[in-house]
């Protein structure tokens, strides 16, 4: 999951005296001295293309404009990623208001090795829980033949289209759409983050998930999960994406990938993006955006904020140049050559990621809040781009795959630039999965988030916080440099790709090379 929740976790732990002033730590080696000098440049996966894969979709993406939003020591062999989709996306946001319009030309090479009778698209605004808004199918067609337009879900997240005539493993088809959506106003219940949502005052339009993305194909099925209360709800293989983004003239457009052109009339603006790789394509607009930049390596930072956001700023783009150089060395090399920063208006949620573009809450850059949230939130954040944007994972089964990776290396930042806190937050995680476990029992690590969902502050505290617990005990056990070599070959080889508990539970065997059998049904997962 994407969230860190402010009223499970952070409140809780800053309220309950981690912030207080605790010896400096003792007991953990320096980051530094574990780094390894050198780490290999992130790679493709071959062995991982889909049998039946072919590379026709990708010809429908311009490569070279791909290229754009990749450093350009991480453009790849195109070809051996796996890459089945190419998405020619344009929004028409030029109302300047709640609703939008769009289309989609989408280029399909089925990857399995039957043929496929049906397409299956997702529609997560139309969501009650967490979007709250709409988003609509209008016209469907392939070689300009109309298809059935087929909602189902009881949260009316999933489009099935029947295809006229089925598509071969290996071939390709191009699916033309066109939509509609509906931003709620304000975030319009308490039931959502605000990740769809259009913030009056600005305004701020934020646009995940705006337009219909093709789900997941998973054993031989099209997989469609409905949305659930809390966690995140998006599992994507990556694709190609070519955008173009129409909006009123002088609105600043801030999203994943790269701008690579900027053109229009005294009315309108029309920006061209390539997003390279990416599992999603995250978008937000505003009028009133206010733009601070930093260049860390041959990475662009943006910090897109409204005027009031100024007092804190120069701290997150201090946080995110220390963590991507952190991050960097310890776990290996980011493909995109461009992180945005949005502080943003959320609901119910601290922070949030997406591939490139990462949200935190405009709240946190309050000066009255506790000055500790930012640093960690922003940490966090930062840290999905390596588990979750480039390194993916099954959030609805396994979601302590991500937000504990992303929670200790919050975790390893702190340790590197506030150790007092670091100690602080390790004290409080084991007081509240202790205090968790004494009410409802020993959870097991690796729990769906359907499951830990029935069990009040489950989700935060096992994810999150038991997870941290879990990979700061495994460097004990396998040792520090193990432990970092490790995290190195999870994410080296499973770059762009969904991984499974297994493939890292198994890569810390392989570095310290000893049977972890035990130590990992201790806590509850299983390779
Ligand atoms: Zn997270």
């Amino acid at each position: 999951m994407r969230i860190w929740m402010v009223e499970t976790v952070l409140v809780l732990l800053l309220l309950s005296g981690a912030c207080r002033p605790v010896p400096a730590p003792v007991t953990l080696p320096p980051v530094s001295t574990v780094i390894q000098t050198s780490i290999p440049p992130l790679q493709p996966t071959p062995t991982s293309q889909p049998a039946g894969s072919s590379p026709d979709a990708l010809k429908a993406c311009d490569l070279t404009l791909q290229a754009n939003a990749l450093r350009s020591s991480t453009v790849p062999d195109w070809s051996t990623l796996g890459i089945d989709t190419c998405y020619n996306l344009t929004f028409d946001l030029t109302s300047g208001g709640p609703d939008y319009s769009g289309s989609a030309r989408i280029s399909f090479t089925n990857p399995g090795s039957t043929a496929l009778d049906d397409l299956v698209l997702r529609t997560y605004p139309n969501a009650p829980l967490l979007y709250g808004g709409r988003l609509d199918v209008t016209t469907a067609q392939v070689n300009e033949i109309d298809l059935p337009i087929d909602i189902f879900l009881e949260d009316r997240t999933a489009v099935r289209l029947p295809l006229d005539q089925p598509l071969e493993p290996g071939k390709t088809l191009v699916l033309e759409l066109n939509f509609s959506g509906k931003l709620p106003v304000d975030f319009g219940s308490d039931q959502v983050y605000g990740t769809f949502n259009f913030a009056s005052d600005g305004p701020v339009m934020l646009m995940a998930n705006a337009y219909p993305l093709l789900a997941l194909r998973e054993d031989g099925k099209w997989r469609a999960d409905p949305v659930l209360p809390e966690g995140d709800a998006v599992i994507s293989r990556i694709a190609l994406y070519q955008v173009e983004v129409r909006v009123p003239a002088a609105w600043q457009v801030v999203s994943s990938g790269r701008e690579v052109s900027r053109a229009g009339s005294n009315n309108d603006a029309v920006i061209q993006i390539a997003g390279g790789p990416l599992r999603e394509f995250m978008l937000a607009v505003s009028p009133t955006f206010e733009l601070q930049q930093a260049v860390w390596e041959d990475i662009t930072i943006n910090h897109w904020g409204q005027p009031e956001a100024e007092s804190s700023r120069a701290e997150v783009m201090q946080v995110a140049q220390d963590a991507l150089s952190l991050f960097s060395q310890t776990f290996g090399p980011l493909p995109y050559n461009e992180l945005d920063i949005i502080a943003a208006p959320l609901n119910n949620a601290s922070g949030v990621e997406y591939p490139g573009l990462i949200l935190v809450g405009g709240s946190l850059y309050d000066s009255r809040s506790l000055p500790q949230i930012l640093p960690m939130v922003t940490a966090h954040e930062i840290a999905h781009q390596w588990w979750y944007a480039v390194v993916g994972n099954d959030v609805l089964q396994h979601p302590w795959l991500d937000e504990a990776l992303a929670t200790y290396s919050a975790q390893l930042y702190q340790l590197n630039y506030d150790p007092v806190f670091y100690q602080g937050a390790l004290r409080e995680y084991r007081r509240q999965v202790t205090d968790l476990e004494a009410e409802i029992g020993v959870q097991p690590l690796d729990q769906s988030v359907a499951a830990l969902s029935n069990l009040e502050r489950a989700y935060s505290i096992v994810a999150y916080l038991k997870g941290n617990l879990f990979f700061e005990a495994l460097r004990e056990e396998v040792g520090a440099a193990e432990f970092n070599a490790a995290l190195q070959s999870y994410y080296r080889e499973n770059s762009y790709q969904i991984a499974s508990p297994a493939d890292l539970l198994k890569s810390f065997e392989f570095a310290c090379t000893c049977d972890l059998n035990e130590f990992f049904g201790e806590w509850g997962v299983q390779p």
